[in-house]
């Protein structure tokens, strides 16, 4: 195992060859640890966001898709959301809310967002959207939360709603988070298929299953498909690199107060001064003064109805 190989954030695509079954495997440290370090996470939520981040990343490389995909947990227990954005150049970023005083010794315990995922969420939601960031289309769903942990939480539905056979495991130690996914390419002509390879699917899963948390985590991608899957032949692409990036822009913030109204944000600039706001992902500030909301609003002076006054 080498040190440095944990510490370059990637992505690696895999095939087993001549057969439908593909996967990929993602470790982020600096990814993961960038993306919380403005957040004052407990342990249970760092390791469940973890876990989300590496799941966006390894769905965002099986989709041929521009713009990002988003993945959210929303839910009543202590855990309120996870949100985690996935571009399709692998830039990530997330953010969680959570209610401090509930069950607020489980969230200080990082081995309780494995055993008790349910208590954690509560009765929760999984939305995923796909923002193709260009206008266009973009795709929704929302569904009821099912499953025990957030692996489970995905494969449950990319069964029921994209109708992929597709296992993921999950690893988040709190320092890194890695994950490797399975899938079965259901428009596989497989007539050339040699006899034993009938069970590939099944075969595969089973293997990975045998998998260690710590080996997810940390052995390099090669060795871990090696270890693995020994009899069976698998090529490994090259890696790509992951990381930390947040879209937040003074344009986008600026569109968000007008959406909020000018007497809302007249009032806030009352009471304050000027207008601050927090990115919610990477925590930069934006402050607008009392000249900038004029501007901000000024669209609306120009209006007809201001002119015809005089
Ligand atoms: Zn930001």
């Amino acid at each position: 195992m080498s040190p440095d190989s944990s510490h370059s954030d990637s992505l690696q695509r895999f095939i087993f060859e001549n057969s439908p079954v593909r996967g990929n495997i993602v470790r982020l440290n600096q990814t993961f640890n960038t993306a919380l370090q403005h957040q004052n996470c407990p342990p249970a939520l760092r390791k469940a966001l973890g876990e989300l981040m590496a799941a966006a990343a390894l769905l965002a490389a099986t989709l041929k898709m521009q713009g990002a995909l988003v993945l959210q947990i929303q839910g009543n227990g202590a855990l309120k959301l996870l949100v985690v954005e996935c571009t399709a150049e692998l830039t990530l970023r997330a953010t969680a809310k959570w209610t401090e005083n509930l069950i607020k010794d489980d969230l200080a315990d990082t081995d309780f967002a494995d055993s008790n995922f349910a208590e954690l969420v509560g009765d929760g939601q999984f939305v995923i959207t796909l923002d193709p960031k260009d206008g266009g289309q973009g795709y929704q769903g929302i569904v009821q939360l099912e499953g025990n942990s957030i692996a489970e939480v995905l494969q449950n539905y990319m069964q029921r709603s994209e109708q992929i056979e597709t296992r993921i495991w999950l690893a988040c130690d709190n320092q890194t988070a890695a994950g490797m996914l399975l899938q079965k390419l259901p428009d596989f002509q497989s007539t050339d298929l040699p006899e034993q390879d009938a069970d590939l699917w099944e075969r595969t899963g089973y293997l990975a299953n045998t998998m260690r948390q710590d080996e997810l985590l940390h052995v390099p991608a090669e060795d871990l498909l090696l270890r693995l899957f020994h009899e069976e032949t698998v090529r490994l692409f090259d890696a790509q690199p992951v990381k930390f990036h947040c879209t937040c822009s003074r344009t986008s913030v600026g569109s968000m107060l007008r959406l909020l109204g000018a007497p809302e944000v007249t009032d806030i600039l009352e009471d304050n001064g000027d207008v601050e706001v927090h990115c919610d992902f990477c925590n930069a500030a934006y402050v607008f003064d009392k000249v900038d909301v004029e501007q901000l609003f000024s669209a609306d002076i120009m209006m007809p109805s201001t002119n015809s006054k005089h």
